[in-house]
């Protein structure tokens, strides 16, 4: 009889000084053979774990649930409470299983729950009993004592920006089916890092941050290797356990653990310094942007729905308008109520709206804008990694040389389909503004002349010392002076 491996998603990245809550029903939902349809053939952990269970023969897999959202505001603890407990009720319909695989973000947050993914897993385990349970990270995990001792083996991104999702998937199925055979018995090092890390030396390929992930690569390949990560939290998830920690899981070799760990944590303590961000004010932004032959793209981190911020800045808008900037121009802002006006007007109608500060409006206020309404969209689309995108109802406006892209609802502008799926080329523009902090790099460094991070306010702004931070380690660098690392 084949063996049964449960598997089970919820995935959601929180921006804690986003104010805008997270909804269930902001949660694109798969129940049961659904989850199969949805993810396989997909660049997904589900897929990757997916295809190395089918590969070993003797396996058959147990969907459940799967559950994520765009990244975004503190999860309502009504809907958290829900999500949470669908799951675990879809696991208890399928307890009579041999192991586990758990797909998480790991930085979510709910309004009241610091630490869902840990309440989950706890729950997951007193549901299935002592069977072998892994589960996924997001590097940008929070990672949580609940979360350490109740997952067997975590298993972490190793890239940044995100390239191996599948990867990711595969390295944890692998590591089920090792314990599953009882052929390793896992000892974990965990060091906490008291310190929140952005900028460009992040980027695994080119950055000091690649050097620590080659570090921990080097322990997986190793002969008792079984995971290793190095967790850097999402800087805007303000919860009690927010800080960097390194992570490594060894077969029944607890040395080996301890000493790489500390060796990983001391190279990114020593590097601390390197890893904070370098922001341009918007005006020089502004001006390089005029003078620039080719695309430009302006990076707006601070308003990053990638890293869960409202996605309704309109401070780099602003700059332009106030500027008078002639060139071609493609924004994207989420605005519902503007997105009606233009659904009432129709296309080649001429619109006077508002623009902007409609979620977050504490930190933006709206902009006036006359636009031609170019296009109307059901806002479906597919991103580059095959799953769907769902911006709501969806205009494009055309305001002189700014065309902009008005969703109801966040979506991730990362890559160049959110943009292609509404008719927009981001090659047809001098300048595109993203809303992600690097990991756009990943589809426009070969076809942008210019790459400028903006420095604008927003819930995601990787100028951390502008963000109210109250409840995460503290000290922690670089929030405060003279950090030490913890004995
Ligand atoms: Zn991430």
């Amino acid at each position: 009889m084949a063996l049964r491996i449960l598997v089970a998603e919820l995935k959601q990245e929180t921006a804690t000084f986003n104010p805008a809550l997270t909804l269930y029903s902001d949660f694109r939902i798969y129940r049961d053979a659904e989850v199969m349809t949805a993810y396989r053939g997909t660049k997904t952990e589900l897929s990757g774990a997916f295809d190395i269970i089918d590969q070993d023969g003797r396996l058959e897999i147990v969907p459940t649930m799967a559950a994520d959202a765009v990244s975004g505001g503190p999860i309502a603890t009504r809907d958290l409470d829900r999500l949470l407990s669908e799951i675990e009720d879809s696991v208890c319909n399928n307890s009579n299983v041999d192991a586990a695989y758990i797909c998480l973000h790991g930085a979510m947050a709910g309004q009241d729950e610091g630490d869902p993914e840990g309440r989950l897993l706890t729950n997951l385990r007193s549901i299935l009993g002592d069977i072998p349970l892994v589960a996924s990270l997001d590097l940008h995990c929070v990672l949580t004592d609940r979360m350490v001792k109740a997952a067997d083996i975590l298993v972490a991104y190793h890239t940044y920006p995100h390239t191996d999702h599948y990867e990711t998937g595969q390295r944890a199925a692998r590591n089920l089916i090792a314990l599953l055979d009882g052929t390793v018995k896992p000892t974990v090092a965990r060091v906490e890092l008291p310190m929140l890390v952005r900028g460009d030396e992040l980027l695994t390929a080119t950055g000091r941050f690649g050097q620590a992930i080659g570090l921990c690569q080097e322990v997986e390949a190793s002969e008792t290797g079984l995971a290793a990560g190095v967790i850097i939290g999402n800087a805007f998830t303000d919860v009690p356990a927010l800080q960097s920690n390194v992570l490594i899981t060894t077969n029944n070799d607890a040395e080996t653990a301890q000493r790489a760990a500390e060796k990983i944590a001391t190279f990114m303590w020593n590097n601390r310094d390197l890893f904070q961000a370098t922001l341009t004010p918007l005006e020089e932004a502004i001006s390089q942007a005029r003078d620039a032959d080719g695309l430009v793209v302006f990076s707006d981190a601070a308003d990053a729905t990638a890293s869960g911020a409202a996605g309704d800045s309109n401070a780099i808008l602003k700059g332009l308008l106030a500027d008078d900037f002639p060139r071609r121009t493609l924004i994207p802002i989420v605005d519902a109520p503007a997105v009606a006006a233009a659904f009432d007007a129709g296309v080649s109608s001429e619109v006077a709206i508002d623009l902007g500060g409609t979620r977050d409006f504490t930190r933006f206020s709206p902009v006036s804008v006359t636009a031609r309404v170019r296009s109307l969209h059901d806002g479906e689309f597919s991103y580059e990694n095959g799953t769907v995108g769902q911006g709501g109802r969806t205009a494009v406006l055309i305001s002189g040389s700014i065309v902009l892209l008005v969703t109801e609802r966040p979506v991730y502008v990362v890559g160049r389909r959110v943009f292609q799926a509404f008719g927009l080329d981001p090659q047809d523009f001098d300048l595109v503004v993203v809303k992600s902090p690097n990991g756009f790099r990943t589809w426009y460094e070969s076809i942008a002349s210019l790459i400028i991070a903006v420095d604008v306010p927003g819930s995601t702004s990787a100028n951390l010392k502008s963000l109210p931070f109250k409840n995460c380690v503290r000290p922690i660098f670089p929030l405060d002076e003279d950090v030490q690392l913890p004995d």
